[in-house]
């Protein structure tokens, strides 16, 4: 067994984001990166901590609006639009969950699509699902570079994607497809889960449930990778696979945590540097 291990490529990834940081500023440009955290739910602020303290250490610019819970929506579009028009803002992200009263799908909509580095606007989506340039959502395109850097192609595997939501499952189901995978995407109205992941070489479980996946739903020397995040009442983060005996029969396999968070946050990054080599 060998573990896929996100934390040494993501440390990778990030040194380049440096150096290519640097090279923009000789063209006295910084990217910049604005973050829309609403409401007080820790792990959301945790997160944001985590997005900018990594912009810090690679020179991008970097601004969290932070705001109340009872925001209202107009409040929030005004934010988004004087960042799309702010000239050294080149990423704008809002960080999910917002709070029930905010309708989700306008303030992200509202977010100009070159500024999208979270890939989440219905114009990146759809030229990821064409195979077009676009902006990829940072968890599935940190997979798939994880999977690359260990020489695993997807090609002619059947992969079981496990968890189905707009930022996990169904972009990871998109890039295996795209790298002609044959894919299965299961979800909380998924039958018999089982005799899905019994038939996979690769299974991708991003849906939030400790030892959902255990030994006797997988194949021997199966490929896995564990997208959840789970903090278990010792404070332990564990993902959504019973590592310890399902490593016992994969080829290869992400630890939680080490393996996938680290490396939504390096191609968060890179997808902000993307964007300001864009910059008109
Ligand atoms: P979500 O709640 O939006 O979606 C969960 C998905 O799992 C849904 O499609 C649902 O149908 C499916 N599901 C729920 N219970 C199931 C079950 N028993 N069997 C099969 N499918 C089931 O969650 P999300 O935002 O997609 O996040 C999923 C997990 O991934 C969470 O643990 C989250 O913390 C984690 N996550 C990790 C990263 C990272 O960087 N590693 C990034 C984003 C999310």
């Amino acid at each position: 067994m060998t573990l896929l291990d996100g934390k040494k490529l993501s440390n990778k990834i990030r040194d380049n984001v440096k150096l290519e940081v640097q090279k923009l500023q000789k063209n006295n440009i910084t990217p910049g990166l604005a973050v829309v955290l609403v409401g007080n739910d820790p792990a959301s602020a945790a997160y944001v901590n985590m997005k900018s303290k990594a912009c810090k250490e690679s020179g991008i610019y970097s601004i969290a609006h932070e705001m109340p819970e009872t925001i209202s929506q107009d409040n929030i579009l005004e934010i988004i639009e004087m960042m799309n028009k702010n000239t050294n803002i080149d990423g704008i992200l809002v960080q999910l969950p917002l709070p029930k009263h905010i309708d989700t799908t306008e303030i992200l909509e509202a977010i100009a699509p070159h500024k999208d580095v979270d890939g989440f606007h219905p114009y990146n989506v759809g030229r990821v699902v064409a195979g077009l340039d676009g902006f990829i959502p940072a968890t599935p395109y940190g997979v798939m570079e994880l999977l690359k850097e260990y020489d695993i192609d997807p090609k002619g595997k059947n992969v079981c994607i496990v968890g189905a939501s707009n930022i996990v499952g169904k972009p990871m189901a998109t890039l295996m497809l795209n790298a002609n995978a044959t894919v299965e995407i299961c979800h909380i109205y998924t039958k018999d889960l089982k005799a899905h992941t019994l038939n996979a070489d690769i299974i991708c479980v991003g849906v939030g449930v400790v030892n959902l996946i255990k030994e006797d739903m997988v194949k021997d020397d199966v490929i896995i990778i564990d997208i959840g995040i789970n903090r278990l009442e010792s404070g332990k983060l564990t993902g959504d696979v019973d590592f310890e005996n399902v490593s016992k029969k994969s080829s290869y396999i992400t630890p939680v945590p080490g393996g996938v968070g680290p490396m939504t946050i390096a191609m968060l990054l890179e997808n902000t540097v993307k964007s300001a080599k864009n910059r008109k």
